[in-house]
């Protein structure tokens, strides 16, 4: 029994002598290698201490800063539409920023984030992550902004503006200024895709500047983005533009030397049977007050008045057709009556490089073949002065003053020497009147127009 006891402690004794044995064979830098439990602080990353800000920016992101964690690697951003609801991780980032760029239009959003840290332990490479900090509100996010890339003459006097896309809009609004006056909405696009727009309507030979504004649209919301850049243009621009019910015409300056506002009063004076020795006169007082007549011309005395039809046309003047050598029409056959009008427009055509785009019979005499024949509208007139049978300067005077009302053609001569003596008083007394005196071709495009064939008597309104 006690043999036994003693053969047992021995061996106890024996292995202790061999672990002490061994034990300082083991070398102390290589127990420094062996990967021990980490400490409480090590286990974990601190938290964000907060949000710092929320701000929606005019494009469209949401831009979140908040404050550093001490020994944090990165950051996860979460994001939730309520206050209350499930917060979904949106971006990781070594940045204390996250601009977000996902938010839609109009939304409230909420944010948390936390901090993040890889340790080593002895299964590996871990990821830490902190609590989340509180949230924080967004604000409704905005509407991005556009760019307005380019205006271009797209047709002669046209504009066409092109601009970048606003993700989330359903529309856009162009805005333009005139010179001297505020920005003012000019057209609404109300489809997503429409990235352009032409402008016809603006006034030649001045600078205009224009802007683009997105929205969002739905329901009884309404989200409009900020002003984009904004860009200029000027269109040069020399002749005839009709616009908003004014005529305008510019010259080789680019500057309006004539205007006729359709508003206001107009009067037709029409001159027969001229090119006359007193025709100058009558476009002599016509400079003078800045007005316009209509000069029905015999083809045949054109050739000697040459100097005299392209003064009345660079004056504004029109020139009608009045047949070539002043025959009754109804008793023309229908070439004779055809190869009258060609060729007193190629005599005029000669002088003006323009053809005469209205007639008037000799004698007020057509029928329906001179209607067919003409190829143009007949102007007839409400006004007659009968000048030719009173020769008076005082009575063509007071027919005419007495006749005149808003859309009337008044009948004279420049044959007669008494209505160009007339007219210096006709002149500036309709103009004190407040008519502005036009031709045909003005009156009939700011009031009713006019059709081949037709017989005009007046344009009243
Ligand atoms: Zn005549």
């Amino acid at each position: 029994m006690i043999k036994k006891l003693l053969k047992t402690s021995l061996a106890f004794i024996m292995s202790v002598f061999m672990m002490m044995a061994i034990t300082p064979l083991i070398p102390s830098a290589f127990a420094d290698e062996i990967p021990g439990p980490l400490d409480e602080q090590e286990q974990t990353v601190p938290a964000v201490p907060q949000i710092s800000g929320v701000t929606c920016l005019s494009d469209g992101t949401v831009r979140v800063f908040w404050a550093a964690a001490e020994n944090a690697e990165s950051y996860q951003v979460y994001r939730s539409s309520s206050a209350s609801g499930s917060f979904v991780p949106v971006a990781e980032t070594p940045d204390t920023v996250y601009t977000d760029r996902y938010a839609k239009v109009n939304m409230n959003y909420y944010y948390k984030v936390c901090s993040i840290r890889t340790v080593q332990t002895e299964e590996g490479e871990i990821t830490l992550k902190s609590d989340l900090c509180a949230a924080r509100a967004s604000g409704p996010v905005k509407l991005q902004y556009v760019r307005l890339e380019n205006i271009y003459k797209a047709v002669y006097n046209r504009f066409k503006l092109k601009w970048s896309k606003s993700p989330q809009a359903t529309g856009y609004y162009v805005y333009r200024q005139s010179p001297g006056a505020a920005f003012k909405k000019i057209a609404t696009i109300k489809t997503v895709s429409g990235l352009t727009y032409t402008d016809k309507s603006f006034l030649c030979n001045t600078r205009y500047t224009y802007k683009i504004i997105a929205y969002y649209s739905k329901g009884n919301t309404l989200v409009k983005s900020s002003a984009s850049n904004s860009l200029s243009q000027k269109s040069k621009y020399v002749g005839k533009q009709t616009l908003n019910k004014c005529i305008y015409y510019f010259g080789k300056d680019y500057k309006c030397y004539r205007k006729v506002n359709g508003r206001k009063k107009m009067i037709c004076l029409t001159y027969d049977d001229g090119p006359a020795a007193r025709t100058k006169t009558i476009l002599a007082t016509l400079k003078k007050y800045d007005q316009a007549a209509t000069f029905f011309v015999v083809g045949s005395r054109v050739s000697k008045y040459k100097s005299t039809i392209k003064k009345a046309y660079r004056q504004g003047c029109e020139i009608g057709n009045h047949t070539y050598s002043h025959p009754m029409l109804t008793s023309c056959s229908y070439s004779k009556i055809k190869s009258q009008i060609i060729r007193t427009k190629r005599a005029v055509k000669r002088i003006t490089g323009s053809t005469p785009k209205v007639m008037r019979p000799p004698y007020g005499a057509f029928n329906r073949t001179v209607r067919s024949a003409v190829g143009t509208p007949l102007i007839y007139w409400s006004v007659d002065t009968r000048d030719w049978a009173t020769r008076s300067s005082r009575t063509t005077i007071r027919r005419v003053l007495n006749g005149a009302r808003n859309g009337s053609i008044v009948l004279m001569h420049d044959s007669q020497s008494s209505s160009a003596t007339a007219s210096k008083t006709i002149i500036p007394k309709l103009v004190k009147k407040g008519y502005q005196l036009v031709t045909i071709s003005e009156m009939a495009e700011l009031r009713s127009g006019m059709k081949k064939g037709k017989v005009y008597y007046k344009f009243y309104k």
